[in-house]
């Protein structure tokens, strides 16, 4: 009767009606989005603390909405995944960044490497590693170059079938990288069998390492852990001056985040590695 209808009515909220239409119209719109050319990406530089300089950086996702502006990834990064469309969305990102990665390396920037983060469904297609081996041979940059960047859920959800894939990569030469490294649940046990060449710590360790025992320890921790598995170890989100100053006392290799820069259009990373030249 009335009362049950103008119960079960309550459920809707205006500000839910507007969040599931707002999902529904990004769904919408991300179907038509590479076409339109609406994604770009910006990069984000990788800086070497032995050296100072940027030895390369990691590509991220931008999408450029008619209507709403500049749309994060966090936005619409779970939505492609669960649309299918992460698939021709993953491999135009993998193709861009290995084509501008080889720009700037004909520029005479040649050590410069890129990063691109795997997605789950990428990473249980079929065709992934001859797909990864084309778009490297088709834009000319060298697998040494290319990393991937994937995360220790991605690589849990079948462990031996993640061990082959992983292999197949190796055998192309191409870097890998365990992403968000401490957040997932993962065993250390697999850490020995998965081929992998870097662990990226996350930014959830590193926000507080100055402040929160643990959090300094768990970093710590993984750096140790990294350099006796002769893996390198890079940490994201340093966005201060004592951040970086316990990481470089702990031996961690690389860095990135807001301290030395944000992701940046393409000419712009394309300016700092020119400036990082001159001085
Ligand atoms: P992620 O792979 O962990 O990337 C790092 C995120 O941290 C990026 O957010 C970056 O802009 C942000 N970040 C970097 N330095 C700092 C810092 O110092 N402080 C803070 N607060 N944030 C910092 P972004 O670009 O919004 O990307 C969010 C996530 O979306 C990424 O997390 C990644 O999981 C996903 N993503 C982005 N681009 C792609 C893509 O091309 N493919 C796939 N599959 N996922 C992507
Ligand atoms: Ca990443
Ligand atoms: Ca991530
Ligand atoms: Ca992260």
């Amino acid at each position: 009767g009335k009362q049950t209808g103008r119960n079960n009515f309550q459920f809707y909220t205006p500000a839910m009606n507007e969040q599931a239409l707002e999902r529904l119209r990004i769904e919408g719109d991300l179907r038509s989005a590479l076409d339109n050319g609406e994604f770009l990406l910006h990069y984000q530089p990788k800086v070497d603390l032995a050296s100072g300089e940027v030895v390369g950086c990691e590509a991220l996702i931008r999408w450029q909405h008619p209507q709403l502006g500049m749309v994060s990834p966090a936005r619409f990064i779970g939505l492609a995944e669960e649309t299918g469309l992460i698939l021709p969305i993953g491999a135009w990102v993998l193709r861009t960044a290995c084509t501008q990665c080889r720009q700037w390396q004909l520029a005479g920037h040649e050590d410069i490497s890129v990063s691109v983060n795997l997605s789950v469904g990428q990473f249980l297609q079929k065709d992934l590693v001859s797909s990864i081996a084309d778009a490297l041979e088709d834009t000319g940059l060298p697998p040494a170059s290319l990393e991937l960047e994937l995360t220790e859920s991605l690589m849990m959800t079948d462990v031996e079938h993640a061990i082959g894939i992983l292999a197949g990569l190796k055998e192309l030469g191409v870097r890998l990288s365990i992403d968000d490294f401490g957040t997932g649940y993962s065993s250390l046990a697999y850490l020995k069998r998965f081929p992998i060449d870097v662990l990226k710590i996350d930014r959830s360790f590193v926000r507080d390492i100055t402040i929160d025992a643990d959090d300094a320890a768990i970093t710590a921790s993984i750096i140790s852990l990294a350099r006796h598995l002769k893996l390198r170890v890079i940490a994201e989100g340093v966005e201060t001056d004592e951040q970086l100053d316990y990481l470089r006392h702990y031996g961690c290799d690389e860095i990135q985040g807001y301290l030395f820069s944000p992701p940046v259009p393409a000419e712009k990373f394309e300016q700092i590695l020119k400036q990082e030249r001159v001085s």
